[in-house]
C-alpha cells in the first residue's frame, strides 16, 4: 500500500465520524426561536415593515484597516495593510460580530463588502434565530459576495450562539479537545528574512511556507537551514508547467514538506490531475476550490481542499463544503484570509472537524482588536463563551 492510498484508506475510515448533519444545530435554532414567526415572502423585512410589530435585524458596519507585522509576499502580490469590513447585528438586546476579509483573487474589496452590505441588509428580516432561511433569501437575491455574506453569517452564528448560550463548536457537534494543530505562514521574503520569521514562529509545530517566485529551492534549503519542523508549503498558482511541478515536489519530499496546496493555476485541472498522480505528497486545491459547488470536479485531481469561511461565503457554505469533500473522501484543510479574531475564531470553531488548520491570519497582523480562538503549544484552543466567545470592543 502506498503512502497516498494510506491516506485514502484511513480517510474512509473516519468519514462516519466527521459527518456534518445539520440536525444539532436545528435543533438549537428551534429553541432560539421558539415559535416566532419568519418572513414568508422574499423581502418580506425590507423597510423594516415586519409583519407582528417584530423589530427589524439591525446591521451595522464599519471598514477596519489592519496594518501587517510584515509584509505579505505571496506568488501573485504583496501588501503592507489589509481593510476588511466588520459587522455587528443587534435584534432583542443581543448583538453578534462578524467580519468580511475580502480578497481581490476572488474579485472582491472593501467597498464591495460594502454595497453588498447594502443590499442584503433589507433582506435580514425581523427573526435571526430562522437564519438558514436568511442566507437562503441572501443567497437568492445576490450572486457571489462571499466575503460580505460571511460576515453576516458570522455575526448571525454568533447572535443565536449568544441567545442560547451555546458556543459554536458545540452547535456543529464539534469536540473542542479535538482541535487540530495550526500550522503558521511564512510569507516570501529575503531569505533571512524568512529564516528570522520561522524563528518568531517558534510556537507552531507545522510551518506554511509560500513559494511560487523565481527560487523556490533556495526558499526551502533556507528554511531547513534554521528548523526541522515538517512543512507544508503553498505555491498559489505559481508554478505554470507541470513537469517542473512534479520534479519540484519530488524534490520537496526528500525535505521534510508534508503537504502542498494549489501548485498550478485553479483553471488547469488536467495540469493538477498529472502532478497528482505522479507524486507521494497530499496536494490540496485552494484558488481551485470556492465553494461546495467546486469539490465535485476536483475528486481526481487533489487529495484535499482547503475550506475558508471567507471563500465559501461564511460557516453554513463552509460546513457545505466540507461534507461535500468528504463525501468524495478528500481530506480537508481549513484556512483564512488575513482576518481579525472575529474571522479566525468563527473558522476554529469547525477545526476539530478538519484534517489541517491553517488558521494564523489574525496572527499576520499588527494589532487584532479581538481575542477569541488561541494557539497553545501549536495547537488551536476554542473558548468556551457562547457564539464566538470572543472578547474585545466593537
Ligand atoms: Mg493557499
Amino acid at each position: 500500500m502506498t503512502r497516498k492510498e494510506f491516506l485514502r484508506a484511513s480517510m474512509r475510515s473516519t468519514l462516519a465520524a466527521a459527518a456534518l448533519g445539520p440536525s444539532t444545530l436545528g435543533r438549537t435554532l428551534r429553541a432560539a426561536g421558539g415559535a416566532a414567526g419568519d418572513p414568508a415572502a422574499p423581502d418580506a423585512g425590507r423597510g423594516g415593515g415586519a409583519a407582528g410589530g417584530r423589530e427589524p435585524i439591525r446591521l451595522e458596519r464599519k471598514a477596519i484597516d489592519l496594518a501587517l507585522r510584515h509584509a505579505w509576499t505571496i506568488a501573485r502580490n504583496t501588501s503592507t495593510a489589509k481593510r476588511n469590513v466588520l459587522v455587528r447585528v443587534s435584534h432583542g438586546g443581543i448583538e453578534g460580530l462578524g467580519e468580511a476579509a475580502p480578497n481581490v483573487r476572488y474579485g472582491e474589496d472593501w467597498e464591495t463588502v460594502l454595497s453588498a452590505l447594502a443590499l442584503i441588509e433589507p433582506r435580514l428580516g425581523d427573526d435571526p434565530s430562522q437564519f438558514d432561511r436568511v442566507l437562503e433569501r441572501i443567497e437568492a437575491a445576490l450572486p457571489g459576495n462571499h466575503a460580505a455574506k460571511a460576515a453576516v453569517d458570522i455575526a448571525l452564528h454568533d447572535w443565536i450562539g449568544r441567545k442560547t448560550g451555546v458556543p459554536l463548536h458545540r452547535m456543529f457537534g464539534a469536540d473542542p479537545a479535538k482541535a487540530p494543530l495550526t500550522s503558521m505562514s511564512i510569507g516570501i521574503d529575503d531569505i533571512p528574512v524568512m529564516q528570522e520569521k520561522v524563528r518568531e514562529a517558534e510556537g507552531f509545530k507545522i510551518l506554511k511556507i509560500k513559494v511560487g517566485l523565481a527560487n523556490d529551492r533556495e526558499i526551502i534549503a533556507g528554511i531547513r537551514a534554521v528548523t526541522d519542523r515538517p512543512l507544508y508549503v503553498d505555491a498559489n498558482e505559481g508554478w505554470k508547467d507541470r513537469d517542473r511541478a512534479v520534479e519540484m515536489i519530488k524534490w520537496m519530499e526528500g525535505m521534510g514538506v508534508v503537504l502542498l496546496e494549489q501548485p498550478l493555476p485553479a483553471a488547469d485541472l488536467d495540469g493538477a490531475k498529472y502532478v497528482r498522480d505522479r507524486v507521494d505528497m497530499p496536494i490540496v486545491a485552494d484558488e481551485a476550490a470556492v465553494t461546495a459547488g467546486d469539490v465535485p470536479a476536483l475528486r481526481d485531481a487533489f487529495d484535499g481542499v482547503n475550506v475558508k469561511v471567507q471563500k465559501a461565503g461564511g460557516l453554513r457554505m463552509a460546513r457545505a463544503m466540507i461534507a461535500a469533500a468528504r463525501r468524495f473522501g478528500m481530506k480537508v484543510m481549513l484556512g483564512c484570509m488575513i482576518e481579525t479574531s472575529i474571522g479566525i475564531t468563527a473558522a476554529a470553531h469547525l477545526s476539530p472537524l478538519v484534517d489541517y488548520a491553517d488558521l494564523d491570519g489574525n496572527l499576520l497582523i499588527a494589532a487584532d482588536p479581538f481575542r477569541g480562538a488561541l494557539v497553545r503549544d501549536g495547537r488551536l484552543v476554542l473558548p468556551r463563551g457562547p457564539g464566538l466567545g470572543l472578547e474585545g470592543a466593537w
